[in-house]
């Protein structure tokens, strides 16, 4: 039970995420949660909308993860990776071997998304150190990402919106291309690659990588693109000797209709990174993957060809194992169709808030639902109004956005569609 005196404490003594102490936004106390739905303490059951950020695309409390848990749990929690191997890392890392796009064959597991940023970015850079090119060691994105909130991380998110402007002088100055312009059903021309190229061009001799998100651009605007803009960074990568890192934290594990955004354009990066659906949800862990060639290469170079990275809880046991029974869970259930399906509910039950005065932009991809609105939402009144119509919706600036679980139901999902439209003419 979570008295008044809790929330209290709560209030006083512990951070929530982007929130200060002085004025904090209300948060809500869950107790539980199960299938699509969170339980607060007075036993209000609210329907999920954002899938825990991404994350619990099974949805909550689901009796196969629960047992792949106490099965792994009875064995062993955690044991170091240094020196040691196991089972669950082993079946986890030949899941994400067979799955990915061919020719990621190594896997570097970590443990949380903004930790595998900072590994990938560490690969490209000793990459190129180990080839003797020392000097090409800066990152090339496009605007409007976000990659996480680690050092690195953010210093390849949006420089306007990416949250962190305060730490421009901590940061590693990296360079970026323009928001692509192009939406994933505007017909492709090659114009639009052209700043992009532009850049590769010009820095080939100081960049180590190109880090994107793909297709789907999350945290840093909710913005998709079109497939072949994602094709001809990969050619433009090939042709100026720059590494591709693939950022798939959000759009992993089919959130958009592909298993990996990277497969709607056909591309295999240098680098892909993996995380919060890894898990279902159900525990911090990422991974990234690599090409032969990038590991093969580090492996022969400096420092005894080790690569300079080892988390604490590598390879937790019992996170590996989960992510194992939720990857099992999801290629044994209709995923696509449910996507599919998902998708174009969300496409017919927000069109109406395309004709609200206060609405800038209605679009979907994939089970991806976004308003965006002229002005920012007052957070706190909008999560106000979504408890009193029983859906967790957290919007953020202009968005106001959903990505449920992929088990959610028609009737549940049509809750939500209403509640965001409700938002849109009332905010
Ligand atoms: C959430 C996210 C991250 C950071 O992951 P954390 O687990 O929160 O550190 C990085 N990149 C993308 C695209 C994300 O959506």
């Amino acid at each position: 039970m979570i008295t008044n005196s809790d929330l209290q404490f709560d209030r006083q003594h512990i951070w929530h995420p982007y929130t200060s102490f002085n004025e904090p936004l209300p948060v809500y106390p869950v107790v539980a949660a199960e299938g699509c739905e969170l339980i607060l303490n007075d036993g209000t059951r609210l329907i999920d909308g954002m899938s825990s950020w991404w994350a619990a695309i099974h949805g909550y409390n689901h009796p196969q993860l629960n047992q792949a848990a106490t099965e792994q749990l009875a064995k062993m929690s955690h044991v170091m990776f240094g020196g040691i191997t196991h089972e669950p890392a082993i079946r986890l890392s030949q899941k994400l071997v067979e799955l990915t796009p061919a020719g990621l064959n190594r896997v570097f597991l970590a443990d949380s998304g903004s930790v595998s940023i900072e590994v990938a970015i560490k690969m490209a850079v000793q990459y190129w150190f180990s080839r003797d090119r020392p000097n090409k060691n800066k990152m090339a994105t496009i605007r409007g990402g976000y990659h996480g909130d680690t050092f690195a991380a953010m210093s390849v998110c949006d420089p306007v919106n990416g949250m962190h402007s305060l730490f421009k002088g901590s940061l590693r100055e990296q360079l970026f291309a323009p928001v692509p312009d192009i939406t994933p059903t505007q017909s492709w021309h090659a114009k639009h690659l052209a700043s992009l190229a532009q850049l590769l061009e010009q820095h080939q001799h100081e960049l180590a990588a190109l880090i994107l998100e793909p297709i789907v651009q999350g945290a840093g605007g909710m913005r998709f693109y079109h497939p072949e803009y994602l094709r001809g960074a990969r050619q433009l990568c090939d042709q100026h000797n720059v590494l591709l890192i693939a950022d798939e934290i959000a759009t992993g594990f089919g959130r958009t209709g592909e298993l990996f955004a990277c497969n709607h354009a056909n591309i295999t990066p240098d680098i892909m990174c993996l995380g919060k659906a890894l898990t279902g949800g159900y525990l911090t862990q990422a991974a990234v993957l690599c090409r032969d060639e990038v590991a093969d290469t580090i492996s022969q170079g400096p420092a005894g060809g080790a690569f300079m990275h080892g988390p604490t809880f590598m390879g937790n046991p019992l996170a590996c194992a989960i992510a194992c029974a939720s990857i099992d869970l999801l290629l044994d259930s209709a995923w696509q169709q449910r996507v599919a399906d998902i998708h174009v509910q969300l496409q017919a039950e927000l069109k109406p808030a395309q004709q609200l005065p206060n609405v800038a932009d209605v679009r979907c991809f994939g089970a991806i639902g976004v308003i965006e609105m002229k002005h920012s939402v007052n957070v706190a009144e909008a999560q106000r109004l979504c408890v009193q119509h029983d859906v967790w919706i957290r919007p953020f600036g202009k968005l106001i956005y959903v990505m449920p679980p992929f088990v959610i139901r028609p009737d549940q999902l049509s809750k939500i569609t209403q509640t965001m439209c409700l938002l849109a003419a009332s905010v």
